[in-house]
């Protein structure tokens, strides 16, 4: 699934795209989002490209199949491609007789297997890694290793190194399901402080995040989360969560706490402040509704109605990730290529 980032919500725009080209069907499916997409659909408009959707998706199919025209291979006509496109991306591309992954496994790496035989190119090292911050803190599975890097370990250190920057005498902690739990977990081991489920989550819905408006994001929190009023009333809490976005899912989760008894409740963020928007697609909202952006600590803790607020300091991101280079531009601003004209 990806993300309806870039280019619309609409069914054209849904993954894998299909399309007929020189040498029959070519499928291809696309996460993460290209910087320099209006020059490349630019180059291919001037020539007479016609577009079926608003995708940046699109835009590299046409380029794979034109270069398949001058290439001796699928893969050859990938690669050509892949050097052209700038961003964050991860590919799989699906032609009659053979997949190919651009990413999948090294940064940089395009994968393809023919039958039984693996082959593997690596793009010119760009000029430098930078690996996604938020992979780490949110996106990957809790069970995947990326890089060297076990997500859960990470998580776990995040949480530790939270109880440490931001100690508080409370009953117990708890994290927001899922998201917030290993670190939830980390955050009671360092600080000794007993580890307990406050909610209860329904798995039948998906994320909320996704809903599209405010009003829809709000009552999905209600839906999707109960709390286990037991387990909370009278209770000093520390809540633990990945990440504060634009502030719906926490100021909720507060808020259903106390309405079920909660003395206090004091928020912990295992990522620092969410500033800056990300160019290459994980989905973030634009400035105006990153809540951290617009607001100070102490007014983001009122106006989510905590006790008090910790976010995990900058820089401890290095120790979390065990010292892997980052983009961490969602964080400071410094992002790892030029995006002045995005
Ligand atoms: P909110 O502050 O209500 O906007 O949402 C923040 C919560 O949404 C975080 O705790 C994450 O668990 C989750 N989240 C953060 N970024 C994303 C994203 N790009 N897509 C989906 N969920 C996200």
């Amino acid at each position: 699934m990806r993300y309806s980032t870039t280019g619309a919500s609409v069914a054209e725009n849904a993954q894998p795209l299909v399309l007929s080209y020189i040498k029959g069907t070519l499928a291809l499916a696309h996460n993460g989002n290209l910087i320099n997409t209006p020059e490349l659909k630019w180059e291919l408009i001037q020539n007479g490209a016609i577009f079926h959707t608003t995708t940046d998706s699109e835009v590299i199919a046409f380029h794979i199949a034109r270069e398949r025209v001058h290439s001796a291979s699928v893969e050859e006509a990938v690669y050509k491609t892949a050097l052209k496109i700038k961003g964050g991306f991860a590919l799989v591309i699906m032609s009659p007789r053979k997949p190919i992954g651009v990413r999948d496994i090294l940064p940089g790496e395009v994968v393809t297997i023919t039958g039984k035989e693996v082959q593997s190119k690596m793009l010119p090292a760009a000029e430098g890694r930078a690996h996604c911050i938020f992979e780490y803190i949110y996106f990957a599975r809790l069970d995947s290793t990326m890089d060297g890097v076990r997500v859960y370990d990470a998580r776990i250190r995040a949480g530790r190194m939270l109880a440490k920057s931001h100690p508080v005498e409370a009953d117990l902690v708890t994290g927001v399901p899922e998201s917030g739990l290993p670190a939830a977990q980390g955050y009671g081991l360092e600080s000794g402080i007993p580890f307990a489920l406050a909610f209860y989550k329904n798995s039948y819905i998906g994320r909320t995040f996704i809903k599209p408006t405010q009003k829809e994001r709000e009552s999905a929190v209600r839906m999707k989360l109960s709390v286990l009023e037991s387990a909370v009333k009278d209770k000093r809490i520390v809540l633990v969560d990945d990440s504060i976005v634009r502030g719906t899912t926490i100021a909720n989760l507060i808020r259903m706490l106390k309405e079920a008894g909660a003395k206090e409740v004091h928020v912990r963020i295992s990522s620092p402040p969410f500033l800056y928007p990300c160019y290459f697609g994980t989905d973030v909202p634009s400035n105006s509704q990153l809540i951290a952006a617009k607001h100070s600590e102490e007014a983001i803790c009122e106006m989510i109605g905590a006790d008090s607020l910790g976010y995990l300091r900058r820089e401890d991101l290095e120790e979390m990730t065990g010292g892997l280079p980052l983009c961490r531009a969602c964080f400071d601003g410094a992002y790892p290529m030029d995006c002045s004209g995005v």
